[in-house]
């Protein structure tokens, strides 16, 4: 079994900002992909707001210059989904989806979460290209277009509100006519003249076009659910505020998470129950969901690995 002192799970903003931190700290680091590889980055188009980068850069291209700084420093990086660990031994045991079986002195746990889908006709096709789960990554973009928020939660209360800075029309669409949102959050949206609401209605198909090779979203078809009424309605863009999913579940058996899953951390630490067990960016951090707040928090998660091993590992053998 291939033994490293810190194994990262996870190739998004936070795991690959560990993985820089901690082979570059002479630990021997391996860093797991996942299912996808570079995080939720990857299905983004332009980032315009990650520090450094004044002309923007695309999602894919930057979490290729994260990896490419990682290897460089000394990480080994597998094309592998760890989908399963025993946190119950030291050293740990993660297996992965290769049938490996990989041993660690300390664990990264940087799995993400993903924006839960409709799962709607034409998602597919359009996402990133008029369908977004991220207002305040993507929303500049919609200059005085009309787009739409799906949710009748805080998220989708919060981003109609951010939208409205750029959109010339905000309308959210929600399946009831009552709002999971808190009252406050609900009232200023209804107060704002820039948006308005399609409750009891469902997206069920996103249509667009192509044009030179770009695909691009121009109409929703809706239903309403009492009458079962559809239409067709011109749309720019589309955000999903349906909640996300942290990827934790094989971890849960050993991981303290909140109701929704997200793993629980120390304080403004990367601590987790387990010791020697670390967590970092958006599967733990139900709150700020930026690449830069999950990169920083990765550095963070590297330094506390490295302080505990040189703490405890001696005790540990
Ligand atoms: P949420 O509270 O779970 O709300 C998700 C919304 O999406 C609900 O309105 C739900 O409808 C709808 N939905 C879920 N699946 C759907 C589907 N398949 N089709 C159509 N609609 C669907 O999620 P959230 O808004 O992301 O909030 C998550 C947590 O973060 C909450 O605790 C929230 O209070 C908190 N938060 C707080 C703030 C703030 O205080 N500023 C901002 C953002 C988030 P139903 O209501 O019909 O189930």
């Amino acid at each position: 079994m291939k033994h490293y002192q810190v194994a990262i799970i996870g190739t998004g903003p936070a795991g690959l900002t560990a993985a820089i931190y901690a082979s570059r700290a002479l630990l021997t680091t391996v860093i797991f992909e996942g299912m996808q590889p570079g995080g939720q980055l990857t299905i983004t188009t332009e980032v315009e707001n990650y520090p450094g980068f004044p002309n923007g850069i695309k999602g894919p291209e930057l979490m290729e210059l994260f990896r490419q700084q990682a290897q460089k420093f000394g990480t080994v990086t597998l094309f592998e989904t760890v989908k399963a660990v025993d946190f119950s031994q030291h050293p740990f045991k993660l297996v992965t989806d290769a049938n490996e079986e990989y041993s660690a002195d300390a664990v990264i746990i940087a799995t993400g979460a993903s924006a839960r889908r409709l799962h709607a006709k034409g998602e597919d096709i359009y996402w990133g290209f008029g369908i977004s789960a991220c207002a305040t990554c993507d929303g500049f973009f919609y200059k005085n277009q009309k787009v739409y928020v799906i949710g009748g939660g805080d998220s989708a209360m919060e981003e109609a509100l951010y939208l409205t800075h750029f959109a010339s029309t905000v309308t959210i669409i929600h399946r009831r006519d009552e709002f999971r949102a808190s009252k406050i959050m609900v009232q200023r949206a209804k107060e704002n003249p820039k948006i308005d609401f399609l409750l009891n209605t469902v997206v069920e198909e996103f249509l667009g076009e192509e044009k030179r090779g770009i695909k691009k979203l121009t109409h929703i078809r809706v239903r309403n659910l009492i009458t079962n009424e559809e239409g067709i309605l011109p749309a720019d863009g589309v955000f999903y505020a349906i909640g996300h999913t942290p990827n934790t579940e094989i971890f849960k058996p050993f991981i303290e998470t909140d109701a929704n899953g997200y793993i629980l951390t120390k304080g403004k630490s990367s601590y987790t129950n387990i010791p020697g067990v670390f967590a970092c960016g958006d599967c733990q951090d139900p709150t700020y969901r930026q690449a830069i707040t999950a990169a920083g928090s990765g550095c963070i998660a590297a330094i506390d690995a490295e302080r505990w091993l040189s703490e405890h590992y001696s005790k540990l053998k």
